[in-house]
């Protein structure tokens, strides 16, 4: 495999530090993940060599950050394949995307009555701004159920759908079980219907290929901080004849054509929907980010990291007592479990102290903690830098940590 690990932990200084003086192991990438120092190159340049509005001012820095930040906007496209550069909408992260498109999809197409379908094993990001749209507009939010391993129920999809099915939207990979869901499948019905489909891919924009036109999905939300590019930035992609359909969500500068007092019209896509100045040098850290993984090659991390499941899910099955919670057959690299009567808070708060950054809780996602009666797990997630010997040394841990109780 072409996939150099020793080069790849080096372009990850922080991964070097220690922790209570043990050495530091980062198994919580789902949450966010590390920036590697081309990324951290990208933003400082901005600082140092030209900072300057863009789209704004007439003048060298203003114009040399719009080329920048507008060149991102190229390489987004590319990385998901969009028809269209004006598909993609630069937000604050993949919550905004979704609140986005339900305020402003929610006025242009929900009425009273309406449904909207998201699955039992959401992020509460995906659930949330749905369920707000629903009490604004007097509309019904129903739920695709899960099986006990962690799959989606497909079948109940067709028995939930009606003539007021509006809107579907579901994670391509969900943040707790680490299922990868059959969302192509879940288009296909949909559209039978002529019923969009928003895909959260929060959980595998850094992890697997995403390809908006094969998957013919109508909108994609995905955040920066979790492709190794900086907070405060992610992506909404949205099918042009959708987003045209749309009224702007947030109003301020760039996402006018005109301002009276006796009226505004607005911009064209995207800036439609980028009001303000936008987090200009996080989208072009973002940009690095996409440099960054196209350089290694998703087909490559997905191997890679597929890899760290297998092991990592083979090695926790030797622990007395090991609770895996999602046990789908299509994963990434994304494992909740529990030991024992264990609390998972006093799991992470053991491993914390042994040096492992782990996440426990209930991962934004109540209602799936509701599915499986649990007051929430603990999750290890791995990313690109993660290695066999750092999961060694992890059960190692658990295993001792479960000792002590
Ligand atoms: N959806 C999923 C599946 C997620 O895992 C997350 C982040 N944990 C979000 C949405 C929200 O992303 P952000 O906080 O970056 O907006």
């Amino acid at each position: 495999m072409n996939f150099d690990i020793e080069k790849i932990r080096k372009d990850f200084p922080i991964l070097g530090q220690q922790v209570y003086g043990k050495p530091y192991i980062y198994f919580d990438s789902a949450a966010t993940a590390h920036r590697p120092v081309q990324v951290m190159k990208a933003v400082e340049q901005i600082y140092y060599e030209f900072n300057g509005n863009p789209h704004r001012g007439a003048h060298y820095m203003s114009n040399k950050t719009t080329v920048e930040f507008e060149a991102v906007r190229d390489k987004v496209q590319k990385y998901i394949n969009a028809a269209n550069r004006e598909e993609i909408i630069f937000t604050k992260g993949t919550t905004e995307s979704i609140n986005l498109v339900a305020y402003s999809f929610g006025e242009a197409f929900v009425n009273e009555g309406d449904e909207i379908i998201v699955t039992e094993m959401e992020h509460h990001a995906n659930i949330v701004p749905w369920q707000m749209l629903a009490t604004r507009k007097k509309a019904v939010l129903k739920v695709i159920p899960i099986s006990d391993k962690g799959e989606l129920l497909l079948d109940e999809l067709p028995k939930l759908i009606s003539e007021r099915t509006k809107l579907i939207s579901v994670a391509l990979v969900s943040n707790v079980l680490g299922t990868v869901n059959p969302v192509q499948q879940i288009i296909e019905i949909a559209h039978q219907r002529n019923i969009p489909v928003l895909i959260d891919a929060a959980q595998c924009a850094a992890h697997i290929k995403i390809d908006v036109q094969k998957l013919d999905c109508d909108f994609l939300a995905f955040s920066g901080h979790k492709i190794y590019g900086p907070t405060g930035v992610g992506c909404l992609y949205g099918k042009k004849e959708l987003l045209d359909k749309m009224p702007p969500f947030l109003g301020g500068g760039e996402m006018i054509e005109q301002v009276s007092f006796k009226g505004t019209t607005f911009n064209q896509l995207p800036y439609k929907f980028e009001a303000g100045t936008p987090n200009f040098t996080e989208v072009i850290g973002m940009g690095a980010a996409i440099d960054y993984i196209n350089e290694i090659g998703l087909d490559e991390i997905s191997a890679y990291e597929h890899q760290l499941l297998e092991y990592a899910t083979e090695q926790l099955k030797t622990i007395p007592e090991m609770r895996i919670i999602g046990e789908a057959e299509n994963k990434t690299s994304v494992i909740s479990f529990l030991v024992g009567n264990i609390h998972p808070y006093d799991m992470g708060m053991f491993l914390d102290k042994l040096g492992f950054a782990v996440r426990t809780g209930h991962h934004c996602a109540q209602p799936l903690m509701e599915r499986y009666q649990i007051p929430g797990t603990v999750r290890v997630s791995f990313a690109i830098y993660n290695t066999t010997e750092e999961i060694d040394l992890f059960v190692a841990a658990v295993k001792r940590v479960a000792t002590l109780f």
